[in-house]
């Protein structure tokens, strides 16, 4: 995949990518969420990966990271997915100036021990539309009073802690650690969703919560999201569409066994694969000029997409009706893939994907990219 694949390439890595990928299935189960996986990354020293070494962490480079995702993406989504979401809340603890906040839950969140999550969408790319925040924050002594919905959360009923914000009356914005069982925190049920139910993405009410000072991670300051790191469509959001996109290929390399007419079809998948996957490894190594309109973070994520939709769209389409079947893997793959078109996008993203669903296949229109 990769032209960086150092801990990839890990006896301990490569065993915990067949053990994801053999139990991948169980997680289709209503109900299901993957305590059992997150306890093999544990094992694996994998929940520790972005958790600063000073706090037993191994602070893994970008590099390794993004070939990391891409790798357990292609074996299990869904575990990749709530993974993501659990170092999303530990980049921005691991970089707020909150010192005895970071001493105290940073070395817990090397293990499985606790589950930490991100609500922070309302601040980038949810509900961006209102013309009241989604979450209202009030300054009090000693704290800030929450008061709104979070609209997802993933792995809500699962939480110990939501790294999640809110903004004050002059437009301001704060970022806290919340934890779950603070006096006022309603999480709902998880909501049905078309794939990835195993996620447990919920939303949650918050009936004027009382933060402490304790708890503060960022702000109160405009665009709090900025100031803590990341945001919408980073390069993980990419690596894990690249890395489903690589189980769409495997499964119709298989298919060309004994269809040689499709061998064609699978070069282009994987020639594509091979140059988006190496592009970001590149991106994330700061090693090419992400000005290029092809190289930026945005056009990555798109071109991500757009193989993950493509190319699961391919399998279905080579595995004929079997692969309608739900418990065939294109059928888990078309439903899954869907996901990164609503998935952290910003609205250039939003916007890129449109264009190009709106292309014609007479070629009237370009694709945009
Ligand atoms: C499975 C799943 C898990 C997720 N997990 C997390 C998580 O753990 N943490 C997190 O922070 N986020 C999470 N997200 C949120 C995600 O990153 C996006 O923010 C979210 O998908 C954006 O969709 P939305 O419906 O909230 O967007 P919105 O923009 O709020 O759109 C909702 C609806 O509003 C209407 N609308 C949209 N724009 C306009 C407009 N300009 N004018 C008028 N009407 C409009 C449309 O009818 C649209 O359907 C998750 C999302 C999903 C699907």
């Amino acid at each position: 995949m990769s032209e960086f694949p150092s801990l990839v390439e890990s006896g301990s890595f490569q065993h915990l990518l067949d053990e994801l990928r053999d139990r991948s299935g169980d997680l289709n189960a209503p109900e299901s969420w993957p305590a059992e996986q997150l306890h093999q990354m544990s094992e694996a020293g994998v929940l520790g990966w972005l958790v600063p070494t000073e706090f037993g962490g191994s602070d893994i480079s970008d590099v390794e990271l993004t070939a990391g995702y891409e790798h357990l993406a292609t074996a299990c989504l869904a575990s990749t997915f709530v993974l993501t979401q659990r170092n999303a809340a530990i980049q921005r603890i691991a970089r707020s100036g909150n010192e005895a906040l970071k001493s105290d839950i940073l070395p817990a969140l090397v293990t499985d021990s606790i589950f930490a999550t991100v609500g922070i969408s309302h601040l980038t790319t949810s509900r961006q539309h209102w013309t009241k925040p989604a979450v209202a924050v009030e300054r009090v002594d000693a704290g800030y009073i929450f008061h709104g919905e979070v609209p997802w959360v993933t792995g809500a009923d699962k939480a110990d802690l939501i790294v999640c914000g809110g903004t004050l009356h002059d437009g301001t914005q704060v970022l806290v650690a919340l934890e779950t069982n603070t006096e006022g925190v309603h999480i709902e049920p998880a909501v049905p969703l078309m794939a990835l139910n195993s996620s447990r993405t919920a939303s949650v009410r918050l009936d004027n919560v009382f933060v402490s000072l304790e708890f503060l991670l960022f702000g109160p300051t405009e665009q709090v999201i900025k100031h803590s790191g990341g945001g919408a469509g980073s390069y993980t959001t990419s690596a894990l569409a690249v890395g489903l996109a690589a189980r769409a290929i495997r499964v119709l390399r298989e298919e060309t066994k004994h269809r040689p007419e499709l061998l064609d079809i699978l070069h282009r998948f994987a020639n594509e694969h091979a140059a988006i996957s190496t592009d970001l490894a590149r991106a994330t190594a700061h090693l090419q000029d992400v000005t290029t309109p092809a190289l930026t973070t945005e056009a990555l994520r798109q071109r991500s997409n757009s193989l993950a939709l493509r190319s699961s769209q391919a399998c279905l389409a080579a595995s004929k009706g079997a692969g309608f079947v739900a418990s065939h893997p294109a059928a888990r793959l078309v439903s899954e893939a869907m996901f990164f078109l609503v998935w952290s996008c910003p609205q250039p993203v939003v916007l890129g994907n449109l264009r190009e669903l709106a292309c014609s296949a007479s070629g009237e229109h370009e694709i945009p990219f």
